[in-house]
């Protein structure tokens, strides 16, 4: 039997990217949470929107305090430099509710998988910390992360990354975080991350028709260390969260990696996954 050039490259690419998975497949385990883990659950339903944990995150970070000037209020649409976690609005026909942004603490951060120096690291407690005195402004981290968290301080002249820590110097020293501390609703809390699982599920099987039955950041992108309750009827993502698989990106990313260069076949895999995408590109553009 011969092989056009056509048939060959199907072969060779199919097999050796199957190879590629199948080894890849053992190479990377699931992370979980450790076991003292400390979280933080927002409950949409119950913010207001005051913006009082804005005001009180740039408080107690040293950062620029929210000010009016002018009679124009400091209101930034996204984080940035000066600004670690906030509140948005979604006003879309009929449907409102409010949303908090800051880091997700994610339990297998994509942030720290590729942090070359490890300015980015998750610590006992899994709060993902920064040490500015690593950092070498790559801003890797601001490419990897899902949930478009780290901020540059692009008017600094010699610039940091800036992130939510969950306050871990207050953490460390038996107080809550300052948006948890201030909120008068309590719609963001601070605890045990397992006891915050269970509140969480509790609220949604004691009041089914005030909550969207999903909980946010029990398994999208690998676990996140800052769970979301969304009201009823309105998904996360229309609260501009991602639509994120159960597998991590560091999962993914590191599975792949381990299994292209794993026993010599790092040539063969990789140039037949290229022959793989190759393949199906060929077939979505209609050439058989
Ligand atoms: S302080 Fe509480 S109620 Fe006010 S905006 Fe923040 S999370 Fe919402
Ligand atoms: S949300 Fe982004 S910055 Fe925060 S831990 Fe996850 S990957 Fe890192
Ligand atoms: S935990 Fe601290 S740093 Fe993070 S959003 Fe709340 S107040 Fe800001």
């Amino acid at each position: 039997m011969t092989l056009d050039r056509r048939s060959f490259l199907k072969t060779i690419g199919t097999t050796a990217a199957l190879t590629a998975v199948g080894t890849a497949a053992s190479a990377r385990e699931h992370v979980e949470a450790p076991a003292d883990a400390v979280g933080m659950l927002y409950d949409s339903t119950l913010c207001v929107g005051c913006r009082a944990c804005m005001s009180a995150c740039r408080t107690a970070n040293g950062l620029e305090p929210l000010k009016e000037e002018g009679g124009i209020y400091d209101a930034p649409i996204d984080n940035n430099g000066h600004t670690k976690t906030i509140i948005r609005l979604l006003d879309d026909n009929g449907a409102n509710a409010w949303i908090k942004n800051q880091c997700m603490h994610c339990i297998d951060p994509a942030c720290v998988s590729v942090c070359m120096i490890g300015a980015l690291k998750k610590d006992d407690h899994g709060i993902v910390t920064y040490d500015k005195d690593r950092c070498i402004g790559c801003r890797y981290c601001q490419l990897a992360c899902p949930f478009n968290v780290p901020k540059f301080e692009w008017d600094s002249a010699t610039p940091l990354i800036v992130k939510c820590e969950m306050c871990n110097h207050l953490v460390a020293d038996g107080k809550q975080p300052a948006c948890c501390d201030i909120c008068p609703r309590e719609a963001i809390i601070f605890g045990d991350y397992n006891d915050l699982l269970a509140e969480a599920n509790r609220r949604i099987e004691t009041e089914p028709d005030r909550y969207n039955p999903e909980l946010f950041g029990d398994s999208e992108g690998g676990g996140t260390q800052v769970l979301y309750l969304a009201p009823k009827n309105i998904s996360h993502q229309d609260l501009g969260l991602p639509d994120l698989d159960d597998q991590s990106i560091p999962e993914l990313s590191e599975t792949i990696q381990h299994g292209i260069y794993k026993g010599f076949v790092a040539p063969v895999a990789l140039y037949a996954a290229l022959g793989a995408v190759m393949i199906r590109n060929r077939r979505q553009g209609g050439e058989r």
